[in-house]
């Protein structure tokens, strides 16, 4: 019997037990294949500014208020674990590659000056001066100053290994069902693949997508599968090659990025498709990122190809998370991070550890409420 089970141990559910343990609380995490989710595939951009699209207001907010708090979380957990968590402040150069994109990156701009948001249009000559592989078709730019990266690997790597300092069981199996204590009532627990019952006081629910899979009878989970595919490159052994910022852009209205870390890995992504969780990378999507990403810096020819990766987003219907309570008594919410999880991933993990001890999420959380998808709930949000 544990004070809290975590089920998926992907860069939530590890941040999640991270903070739990540090409540002091016994916790056992339960997932078949740790950080091999979204998170594998993850680019690591900290992105508030240049993910604020429009209808997104409350998603915007909750990414800034995460944002603020990655350099303390990064500090503390390179600090307990002393890993190198890739962790900077690039900046996000977004450029346009035709006109019809830059007419897309102004009315982006426009939204994001009226929401207070730091960032500015540029001349194509200043994203020039700030990157010089950028390629001769460049229609527009923007500069993003305040952005930071990640490497969300490194971050898991290192949750790992603070969770194996704090005694926290990371048990390789995966969950068939949630125990209940009568049918619709507390959750005590979940039951693995090997028939074990895992008690707890609480359980955290933070499989990613598949989280939809294991809710209980009338709990409104409503994560779906949103495929992402991926590239990796290596830079490393080609000096003349070097991005020091994150390079996004529009490509005739499809969207790409570039993010360049410390070692010369360069990650190039990402398709966005209402697909399940193949895992397969297509010849069409990887021709696809590599096309658009060319398109703005043509000097990746050059560059060993080493990794392709498809991996599933846990999309939600209003592309906001939920975290906190679900109206069930000993279940907790931390899923459907969509397109942000990395960056939420300090956000969310306060969130959970301030609702498992005083039994509410802060006020910043309060847009995460899983409640919202009640079907009891008139109108909606509680
Ligand atoms: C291509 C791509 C690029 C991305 N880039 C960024 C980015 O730049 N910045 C950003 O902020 N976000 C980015 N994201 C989104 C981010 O990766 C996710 O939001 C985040 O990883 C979600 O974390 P998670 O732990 O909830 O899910 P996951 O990482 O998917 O982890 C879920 C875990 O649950 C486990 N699990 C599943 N089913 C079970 C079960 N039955 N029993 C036990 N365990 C189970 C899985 O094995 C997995 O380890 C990107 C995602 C993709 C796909």
């Amino acid at each position: 019997m544990n004070d809290v089970v975590v089920v998926g141990c992907g860069i939530i559910g590890a941040a999640v037990a991270w903070r739990l343990s540090q409540l002091g609380l016994s916790v056992t995490c339960l997932d078949p294949a740790p950080g091999d989710g979204a998170t594998f595939a993850a680019a690591g951009m900290l992105a508030p500014v240049t993910e604020a699209e429009f209808g997104d207001d409350e998603l915007t907010a909750l990414n800034l208020e995460s944002a603020r708090d990655w350099p303390a979380f990064a500090a503390e957990l390179a600090d307990a674990t002393g890993t190198d968590l890739g962790f900077r402040r690039s900046g996000t150069l977004t450029v346009a590659f035709d006109a019809g994109d830059r007419q897309q990156l102004r009315r982006l701009l426009d939204l994001r000056g009226r929401l207070g948001l730091p960032t500015e249009e540029i001349t194509v000559e200043a994203a020039r001066e700030l990157e010089p592989l950028l390629g001769p078709r460049i229609a527009g730019a923007a500069w993003a100053p305040d952005e930071h990266q990640v490497d969300p690997r490194q971050v898991h790597a290192a949750l790992l290994s603070a969770l194996a300092d704090r005694g926290v069981d990371v048990v390789r199996r995966r969950v068939v069902a949630l125990a209940e204590e009568s049918s619709g009532g507390p959750v005590i627990g979940a039951v693995d693949d090997h028939g074990t019952t895992h008690r707890a006081g609480v359980v955290v629910l933070a499989a990613g997508w598949a989280s939809r899979q294991l809710a209980p009878s009338a709990v409104t989970v409503p994560t779906r599968p949103v495929k992402g595919q991926v590239l990796r490159l290596d830079a490393q052994a080609q000096p003349a090659f070097s991005l020091d910022r994150v390079v996004r852009g529009f490509v005739q209205a499809r969207q790409v990025y570039l993010v360049s870390r410390a070692g010369g890995e360069v990650v190039v992504g990402a398709t966005s498709e209402e697909q399940p969780d193949d895992r397969r990378v297509t010849a069409g999507g990887a021709f696809a990122v590599l096309r658009d990403a060319r398109a703005l810096v043509p000097g990746i020819d050059e560059l060993p190809l080493v990794e392709l990766t498809a991996r599933a987003r846990p999309g939600s219907p209003d592309n906001l998370p939920l975290i906190g309570g679900c109206g069930r008594p000993g279940l907790v919410l931390a899923t459907g991070h969509y397109r942000n999880g990395i960056l939420l991933t300090p956000l969310t993990a306060a969130a959970v550890a301030t609702y498992v001890r005083d039994g509410a999420v802060p006020d910043r959380a309060a847009a995460a409420d899983p409640r919202r998808f009640a079907p009891t709930v008139s109108g909606g949000r509680p």
